[in-house]
């Protein structure tokens, strides 16, 4: 198997799949349970807070929700804070290029509760730029929500600097989505109020994440229920999933060098490989500050990406044409944001890198590739 899709989503690592076992069997205790085994429980949780908070340098300033993912994270963070907040006023700032689980708890929070929704859109490098946030922010706004990295194209946002912009606002939050980036590579949270995040992007396990946010930030509940998770986020917290989810951030931190440089190879490889093919055209950039080494998207200009992504899977080599979650659609927004033709945005193809992936891999991948490119038919 050549698994080149770890955007969507990673193998566990062996010791994440030990601690999660190790824990719900020796541990299995309701850590709300004010007894012994529920004390274990509860300490194991609250050790993994810490282990998560200090990895991310965020222990000074920022608490941390243990959530379901990503999805999770971003309604809790955008509907929690927008409907919490709405007094100050009710303009609200994202992108054109979120996950959809951002960009429809903003479409919710437009339709349902009359939010003034302003979306800003990335310029042809695939960024956000804080002139734009600029001109977009006033008075009446209490949120911006910008996603950290691309899910399809890779492309990094200047969390510093985007920062500097909403400082002039003291009532606005900033929320980011760092859910494609942590894990994989360091980044300025602190210049964030909230931060959203999914375990199995850095070989954790499906249904772990997590958001972290700023002391003192209080949240209209999206779930009633019992005092869990500061009543924030109720429900018997799932404490195996928690410890794995600091064993899959402590490794991806351990291994972080090593797989950024790994990657930066695969990438440049990849990079000048599809230059070279005719019917392909490059939609991530050259490496620099603002394109991460992980994910590589390409459009083709002849051929059907789905049929590519399906004769490719039919070898054993996994790729993904449009996002997991959006693949009932036919064209990817993320690259019609970027002004691209249309034919593009129907055909892409996403390349991503995890910590499975060897030059082997890579070799073996671009064989394949364009055997299989010369095999399919025209569109
Ligand atoms: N945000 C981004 C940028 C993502 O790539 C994803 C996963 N595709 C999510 C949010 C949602 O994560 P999950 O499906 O684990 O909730």
């Amino acid at each position: 198997m050549i698994y080149l899709d770890n955007a969507a989503t990673t193998m566990p690592f062996e010791a994440v799949l030990e601690t999660f076992r190790e824990v719900s069997s020796l541990c299995f205790g309701n850590a709300a349970s004010n007894h012994g085994i529920g004390r274990k429980a509860s300490h194991i949780l609250e050790n993994s807070r810490k282990k998560l908070l200090s990895l991310t340098k965020l222990e000074k300033t920022h608490n941390l929700l243990f959530t379901s993912g990503a999805t999770e994270a971003n309604n809790l963070a955008i509907k929690g804070v927008a409907l919490q907040y709405q007094g100050r006023g009710k303009r609200i700032i994202t992108t054109s290029y979120e996950h959809p689980s951002v960009l429809r708890a903003f479409e919710e929070l437009e339709k349902r509760y009359q939010f003034d929704v302003v979306y800003l859109s990335p310029r042809q490098d695939g960024v956000i730029h804080p002139e734009d946030l600029a001109a977009a922010l006033n008075q009446e706004t209490i949120l911006v929500s910008i996603m950290w990295v691309n899910n399809e194209i890779g492309t990094i946002n200047d969390l510093a600097a985007l920062k500097k912009v909403i400082a002039d606002y003291p009532k606005c939050f900033f929320h980011v989505d760092v859910t494609q980036g942590l894990g994989k590579m360091e980044g300025d949270f602190a210049s964030a109020d909230l931060l959203s995040f999914s375990g199995h992007k850095f070989g954790g396990l499906k249904g772990t994440g997590g958001l972290f946010y700023k002391k003192g930030i209080s949240f209209a509940p999206l779930c009633n229920g019992g005092d869990q998770e500061e009543g924030i986020r109720p429900g018997t917290v799932n404490v195996g999933g928690a410890a794995s989810l600091a064993e899959a951030l402590t490794i991806s931190y351990q291994t972080m060098d090593d797989f950024s440089s790994r990657s930066k190879a695969f990438y440049s490889e990849l990079y000048s490989f599809f230059s070279k093919i005719d019917g392909v055209v490059l939609n991530s950039f050259p490496l620099n500050a603002s394109q991460t080494p992980f994910i590589i998207n390409i459009g083709l200009t002849e051929k059907k990406a789905s049929v590519v992504v399906e004769a490719l899977s039919n070898q054993d080599i996994y790729v993904s044409s449009v996002s997991a979650c959006s693949t009932k659609s036919h064209a990817s927004y993320v690259i019609e944001a970027l002004g691209k033709d249309q034919r593009i945005a129907e055909n892409s193809i996403r390349i991503s890198f995890g910590h499975t992936t060897s030059e082997e891999d890579i070799a073996h991948f671009e064989k394949a590739f364009e055997k299989t490119l010369k095999g399919v038919f025209s569109r």
